[in-house]
């Protein structure tokens, strides 16, 4: 048969969206593992505590979920942007922090919170528009800004002032084209919480831009050091506000796939802009969240105690200062600091004390290796030699990763 030249190709956008993926990298990683190492795999690389029974979910989460699928009565198609009921649990639990209420019109349910950053990313959509996004920050937001066609500008959270926005380098990336910027808080990776005052800054910055804040809150509430979680939706009035969430995290069910998207905009510039209406018209191009799970968000929501939040915050406050008292004594790690929320904290490798370790992937890659630990590598996050840890595991498991970590660094230290 004579050779034929077929038209098709792989999508160029999603090649380089793949990129940034975190899970991609880790795979790398892993690929290093030596299987004849007989301890276990200590995963402190990805966001999944609910592999370890003590960050199992609350009961009545579990129940709710159980009740509404016996029902039988939510085996049908899920409402466009989320069920009534939902919605209207999600406005109320969204309300308690706020001055002004959030009707179930200003929330939309979403698969997860990474749905709700696709969403919102394609309703924003214009012909060059860019986006400023944080470094370090969360790769999806990279990915699906390229996926959506913005163009992305970095801005810096400064190290040295427990991560905050560089508001002046931020500043001078935006231009007319500029249609917004993203705030993750409680951070991932950095561990930071911002201050009332901080976020109050952000908004302002946001209005003299004319631009709208995406906060990321997948971390709302996981918090565990003096900051206490502001949401950034007390700001709306200065400048409207896209608040993203999930009960991935603070419930530890990322697999369950709900989340949603809530609109802070006292003033209806949203609806004046039309991007009300490119949401609800992105919404129907997406697939809908399970209705069983939306069905028991208000029991989720309204019937969660106490308790259950207290005993995750307990076990992550006590993992935070772990890992923070076990890796400041090892010489090679910098700029560490001690976590205040989210799951995660960034260290800077100084590569000078350890031998035959070139960079920020050489060393996950030895230390998967030889200590059957993961950890995730920088560079997938802009920050080259560094790496984020993960401490959201069950504590005995997290004192045996940081034991073998420590031990690892010593055994590569360089001679002096
Ligand atoms: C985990 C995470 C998400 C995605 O959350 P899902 O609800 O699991 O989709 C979004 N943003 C940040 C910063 C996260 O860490």
């Amino acid at each position: 048969m004579e050779t034929k030249e077929w038209k098709f190709r792989g999508n160029i956008d999603l090649k380089s969206a793949s990129v940034f993926s975190i899970a991609r990298v880790i795979g790398d990683v892993k690929t290093n593992l030596n299987q004849s190492d007989q301890r276990p795999i200590i995963p402190l690389s990805i966001g999944d505590p609910s592999i370890f029974p003590c960050f199992r979910t609350a009961q009545v989460a579990e129940d709710a979920v159980v009740d509404a699928l016996r029902s039988s009565n939510f085996n049908g198609h899920a409402p466009k942007g989320g069920a009534l009921q939902a919605r209207r649990s999600l406005a109320e639990y969204l309300s308690c922090n706020l001055p002004y209420k959030l009707s179930p019109d200003d929330v939309y349910v979403t698969v997860g919170a990474k749905q709700a950053i696709d969403v919102v990313l394609s309703a924003l959509r214009r012909p060059d528009a860019n986006i400023l996004l944080p470094k370090p920050g969360y790769p999806a937001y990279e990915a699906l800004s390229v996926i959506n066609r913005l163009e992305v500008r970095h801005f810096d959270l400064l190290q040295e002032k427990d991560w905050e926005v560089d508001l002046n380098g931020l500043q001078k990336l935006a231009d007319d084209k500029t249609v917004a910027m993203v705030i993750i808080n409680p951070g991932n990776p950095c561990g930071n919480v911002y201050t009332r005052d901080h976020l109050k800054k952000i908004a302002e910055t946001a209005r003299r831009l004319g631009i709208l804040v995406i906060a990321d809150e997948a971390y709302g509430h996981l918090t565990f050091g003096s900051n206490l979680f502001v949401p950034m939706g007390l700001f709306g009035n200065i400048a409207p506000v896209l608040t993203l969430g999930s009960l991935s995290k603070r419930w530890m069910v990322p697999g369950w796939r709900i989340g949603w998207i809530a609109r802070s905009d006292p003033d209806g510039i949203f609806e004046e802009q039309g991007i009300v209406e490119c949401i609800k018209r992105s919404l129907i191009t997406h697939t809908e969240a399970a209705t069983f799970i939306q069905a028991a968000l208000p029991q989720i929501l309204e019937k969660t105690t106490d308790d259950f939040f207290v005993k995750i915050i307990n076990i992550l406050r006590q993992d935070a200062d772990m890992c923070y008292e076990r890796l400041k004594e090892i010489p090679c790690f910098r700029c560490l600091q001690k976590p205040q929320g989210s799951l995660f904290l960034m260290i800077k490798l100084d590569l000078s004390q350890l031998q035959g370790i070139n960079d920020d992937m050489e060393f996950c890659s030895k230390l998967a290796k030889e200590e059957s630990v993961i950890l995730l590598p920088g560079f997938v996050l802009r920050m080259k030699n560094w790496v984020r840890v993960t401490f959201g595991i069950e504590p005995s498991a997290l004192e045996d990763g940081l034991a073998r970590i420590k031990a690892f660094c010593l055994r590569h230290a360089s001679k002096c």
